[in-house]
């Protein structure tokens, strides 16, 4: 049988992401999902390096940032990691826990293929290739989804579009632009989850590092982290740097320690007599090469270091201090901060306050995790509550 889309559905849910396919497969009833991608689920496809990071065993409000740091508390209660793993082992997909806490599948297109075979059982039509361009609502008061295969019809619409972080997967300014234009105040986008450029002074600096990595301690604001840093041709990145750049606002300074663990002048005042210059006497802490582009000028043999050198010296290895140029961009960037402000939605059931029907969900709301699967959880948090929401509407 042919679908007919001139009647209107009880739902449209636009974006067969993560959020949108979880809602999908949440709730019966007469729905259609559409997506200007040719296939569902692109960006969960490759999610992970192709392995879907799909959760953590520890979720808590602290992994996001959000303007109301409240409001991803009860979707997270009411829908948990173990419920999601509960769906996977219902659906014999394999998964693994790492020694962090992360939950990754064992082939990220497993969970795709879940998540849609459970959306068409539960009444799903998948109309892709087919791009939103705008919403309105009708005399009667059906939202009006304008696309670019015609108009489609629907009692309630959830905007399950994401964020603007890698375009080449289907992000796009679309959800932001409809949020807005139906009046909903938006927390200004912004990249997160990616690496800090440098000012060009330092950025000339570090460049010849780019591709060597070591453990750091990191800290921002009230923000501390400690994994691995890795050297850019622009900056710094590695899993210690996106965390960070997730709490990182325009124009704040950024702390590296560079030898967690290590009283750098202790140390050093220890070797105060040696002939070898700090970066040779750090070599068993510390690659030589690192350590001299941190040093710069303060890399000098230890029997002849001043007061002075030892301070710069110490302080340049467990203090080292920029305010980085900005955010590596949407092409780079894992995810996007800010988006539709939370005060508008209710945070139980996901749906707009003032425009009943209205559902918001996953990574275009105001709710940002963590590296680590924390974003997954929320797409299924957010696309599970506002399911439980729609189920209730005639
Ligand atoms: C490379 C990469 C790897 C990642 N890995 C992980 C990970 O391992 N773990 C983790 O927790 N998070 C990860 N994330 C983040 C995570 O994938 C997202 O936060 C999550 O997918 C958001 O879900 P969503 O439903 O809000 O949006 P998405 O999953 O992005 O889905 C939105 C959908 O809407 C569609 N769309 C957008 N605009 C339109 C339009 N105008 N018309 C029609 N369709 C439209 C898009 O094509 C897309 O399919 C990763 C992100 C990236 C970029």
């Amino acid at each position: 049988m042919t679908e007919d889309f001139s009647t209107p559905y009880h739902t449209v849910i636009i974006g067969a992401g993560a959020s949108g396919l979880m809602c999908a497969g949440s709730f019966n009833a007469r729905k259609l999902i559409i997506d200007h991608n040719p296939r569902p689920g692109a960006k969960l496809a490759v999610s992970g390096g192709g392995k879907c990071n799909f959760s953590n065993l520890n979720i808590t409000a602290a992994h996001y940032t959000s303007q109301n740091k409240h409001f991803c508390k009860n979707a997270l209660a009411a829908y948990k990691n173990t419920d999601f793993l509960k769906l996977l082992d219902e659906n014999c997909v394999p998964w693994q826990q790492l020694p962090s806490g992360q939950l990754f599948a064992q082939n990220a297109q497993d969970i795709v293929r879940l998540l849609v075979r459970r959306a068409q059982q539960a009444n799903t039509y998948f109309k892709l290739n087919t791009q939103a361009l705008g919403i309105k609502k009708d005399g009667q008061g059906l939202f009006i989804v304008q696309t670019s295969r015609g108009n489609i019809k629907a009692q309630n619409l959830v905007l399950a579009c994401g964020g603007l972080s890698f375009p080449a997967l289907g992000a796009g300014p679309f959800g932001v632009q409809a949020a807005r234009a139906m009046g909903l105040n938006i927390i200004e986008p912004s990249p997160a989850l990616a690496g800090f450029t440098f000012p060009r002074a330092l950025k000339q600096h570090t460049a010849p590092l780019a591709g060597n990595s070591l453990p750091v301690q990191i800290r921002c604001g009230k923000f501390t982290y400690t994994g691995p840093l890795l050297f850019t041709h622009e900056g710094i990145s590695g899993p210690a740097v996106l965390q960070t750049s997730l709490f990182w606002h325009e124009g704040e300074q950024v702390t590296v320690n560079f030898l967690p663990g290590t009283d750098a002048l202790a140390f050093l005042r220890e070797h105060k007599n040696a002939a070898k210059h700090f970066s040779a006497l750090l070599a068993e802490k510390i690659s030589p090469k690192i350590a001299k582009a941190l040093l710069a000028e303060a890399d000098v043999p230890a029997a002849n270091a001043t007061t002075a050198h030892l301070h710069l010296a110490a302080q340049r290895l467990n203090a080292f201090v920029f305010v980085p140029e900005g955010i590596s961009g949407w092409t780079k960037a894992e995810v996007t901060r800010g988006g539709v402000d939370t005060k508008e939605i209710n945070p139980s059931t996901m749906q707009c306050r003032r425009i009943p029907g209205l559902f918001i969900t996953g990574e275009l709301l105001d709710v940002t995790g963590m590296l680590g699967g924390y974003n997954l959880q929320w797409a299924w948090s957010s696309g599970r509550a506002a399911a439980k929401a729609l189920e209730q509407i005639f």
